[in-house]
């Protein structure tokens, strides 16, 4: 590292004033995503960088935006007040109005979180480095921190970016499909012939909704079926759009609403003018997360694993330092979840 960089870092210099001003900047030169990994504006923070951060320059990174409107000056999350004294031994604030106490991370997604601010951010980095996801327990051994912690953390996350991306829109070109995960069944003593239920069955559909050159949306739904299909399009496709979808029954019922073209996989993939590619390429990156990242996705929260990898989608070909930012607006907007909070006192295993 040399000098030049010594006097840049909290955390390069906040990822260089968080690129300059902020607009989404996606790179649709490249020919392919690989391609643009290779090049050096795709990578504008190195998460070595992250780890060699002092707990007080994480502290002061987070609470910025945290409170954006004060640069970092607390703001009472039960009265507003924006009077509040620092209790640095606990890194807490006190509020002078109504006396309460709270603490950076108090009712966003990460309440409840006992990992250093550096460990979390460090954590954020890898998260946000890694394009195909990371699992777990690759966290926990690179961090050096408990399996459940890091379990725990990734989950808040994903649900943040759940809950971010609930609201989006799509309109323009959009691709429809499904494809089906999950279904694992934890193997028993008992002699196996008979007993298994069928995998099949116990397997849920993510219907994703693609717009070309824009966002992704998913829905975890049983299995597709016109009730469904059309629930989750008029809910994330404005009218006026023009839907590409498979020969699947359950995709009919959209031709009474939008243009709807479709394309017949059992002759061809794309035939010049209708073609699934897109949402297709969306359905092998989570299949791909399934089997080589997480190895197995539970069905409870298949929906969680969808979103992170729409996400990471509609943001690959973005800088890392960009999306390492971004994540750590979302999760500091996002309000408490309490499926998360506590996990593993409610579990015996
Ligand atoms: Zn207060």
């Amino acid at each position: 590292m040399n000098a030049k960089s010594d006097v840049r870092s909290p955390v390069c210099q906040f990822v260089d004033d968080y690129i300059q001003g902020c607009l989404l900047d996606e790179d649709r030169t490249v020919a392919n995503t690989v391609d643009y990994l290779k090049r050096s504006h795709s990578k504008t923070l190195a998460p070595k960088e992250v780890f060699r951060l002092s707990e007080a320059a994480a502290f002061e990174i987070m609470a910025k935006l945290r409170w954006p409107d004060t640069y970092g000056e607390p703001i009472c999350i039960y009265c507003g007040c924006e009077r509040c004294y620092l209790i640095k031994t606990r890194r807490t604030f006190k509020c002078a109005g109504c006396r309460r106490h709270f603490s950076l991370t108090s009712q966003t997604a990460l309440h409840g979180m006992r990992l250093q601010y550096r460990d979390f951010l460090a954590v954020l980095a890898l998260f946000a480095n890694n394009p195909k996801g990371i699992a777990a327990l690759q966290i926990s051994r690179d961090i050096d921190i408990s399996y459940k912690s890091a379990f725990v953390l990734l989950h808040k996350i994903r649900e943040a970016i759940d809950l971010n991306r609930s609201n989006l829109m799509l309109k323009g070109e959009v691709e429809i499909d499904g494809s089906y995960y999950g279904g694992y069944i934890r193997p028993s003593n008992g002699g196996r012939e008979g007993k298994w239920p069928s995998r099949r069955r116990r397997k849920k559909c993510v219907l994703a909704l693609v717009q070309r050159d824009g966002p992704t949306v998913t829905k975890v739904i049983k299995s597709e079926n016109t009730t469904d299909v059309l629930s989750a399009a008029f809910m994330h496709i404005l009218p006026g759009s023009v839907i590409y979808a498979d020969e699947h029954k359950s995709y009919d019922a959209l031709h009474a609403r939008y243009e709807t073209r479709r394309i017949n996989h059992r002759w061809s993939y794309s035939d010049g003018i209708a073609c699934t590619n897109i949402v297709e390429s969306y359905n092998s990156r989570l299949r791909r997360a399934e089997i080589g990242k997480y190895h197995r996705i539970s069905e409870r929260y298949l929906s969680s694993y969808a979103s992170e990898c729409a996400y990471r989608w509609d943001r690959r070909r973005t800088d890392n330092g960009r999306v390492f930012v971004e994540l750590l607006e979302i999760v500091l907007s996002s309000p408490a979840n309490r499926n998360w909070l506590g996990y593993w006192q409610k579990r015996s295993d």
